[in-house]
């Protein structure tokens, strides 16, 4: 894959609106690559869609030419599902923050993992919730002083890759505002996979959680070496788990099991014509 070098070709992307983020916040890198990665699949802008919920970066439909849907407060992937299963013509991508997509929109994730409906979850964690001015979400790290935490947090914060492999998503990936050519890359990879896609999205928030979270994610990152095979959904898990307080950078799992939206066509097809329909065990990880 090539780097986009022609601005013209991903500014097409981006619509007049000026971004009301503050200076600095690390949503401004995923605007950016996003609109790249489209640029890089020549997708078209009236066959995409931006289905987002509530906070600082659910504001990204506004900023994007594509479609969009700015909707409400976790509930991005149920109204993302019902778009691609009654239009599966249309690139779907799906983004939020970590509390919308993890706190009030949690349990959403299981079943569109299940169902693997071929769209693309971008998870913006800034580990906090900034829109609402800075309470402890989720991914906040133990001992933060939040605005719901003044002695500093006291819950442990879930690892949202773990989560996702354990869920068995059929992608999932991680890249950080720190380098937006590598998110670029990441986000052309989870759009062009046939299935759900997860990539979560190390975005500072500069205002609550300071500047220094840009160095933090910088000293911990470690990108994943070409002899790493994602495939191997074992090795993913025990990645997952030596690198704490590290960042695995990359493509981290991926199978090939059929999206959603094949079953249904075949499942569609048996019934209407009386044929055989097979359901295939294709998923290995963590079964017998
Ligand atoms: Fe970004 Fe934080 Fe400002 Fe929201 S509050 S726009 S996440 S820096």
């Amino acid at each position: 894959m090539t780097e986009v070098r022609d601005p013209a070709s991903f500014k097409k992307y981006i619509s007049p609106l000026k971004p009301i983020w503050c200076p600095g916040c690390g949503d401004y890198a995923v605007l950016t690559s996003l609109a790249k990665a489209f640029a890089e699949l020549n997708l078209p802008t009236d066959s995409t869609a931006v289905i987002t919920g509530i906070g600082c970066s659910s504001r990204l439909p506004g900023y994007l030419n594509t479609y969009g849907f700015n909707s409400i407060h976790g509930r991005a992937i149920p109204i993302a599902t019902g778009l691609k299963v009654s239009r599966p013509d249309v690139n779907v991508i799906v983004a939020g923050g970590d509390g919308d997509m993890f706190a009030i929109g949690g349990g959403h994730m299981a079943h569109v993992v299940r169902r693997n409906v071929d769209m693309t979850l971008l998870v913006m964690d800034n580990n906090i919730y900034g829109l609402t001015k800075g309470q402890a979400s989720p991914t906040t790290p133990l001992g933060t002083k939040t605005l719901t935490s003044a002695y500093g947090s006291i819950s442990t914060p879930i690892n949202t890759l773990r989560v996702m492999l354990g869920y068995n998503c059929s992608f999932i990936a991680q890249a950080s505002s720190t380098d937006p050519v590598h998110m670029t890359k990441m986000i052309v990879e989870a759009i062009k996979h046939p299935g759900f896609s997860y990539v979560n999205l190390l975005s500072p928030c500069v205002t609550y959680r300071g500047k220094e979270q840009y160095q933090m994610i910088k000293e911990g990152s470690i990108y994943l070496e070409a002899g790493y095979d994602p495939s191997d959904g074992i090795a993913a898990w025990k990645l997952l788990n030596a690198n704490d307080g590290k960042y695995p950078m990359g493509v981290i799992y991926k199978d090939t099991r059929p999206a959603y939206g094949t079953k249904v066509d075949e499942l569609r097809n048996a019934a209407t014509t009386g044929k055989e329909f097979k359901i295939e065990d294709e998923v290995k990880l963590f079964q017998p």
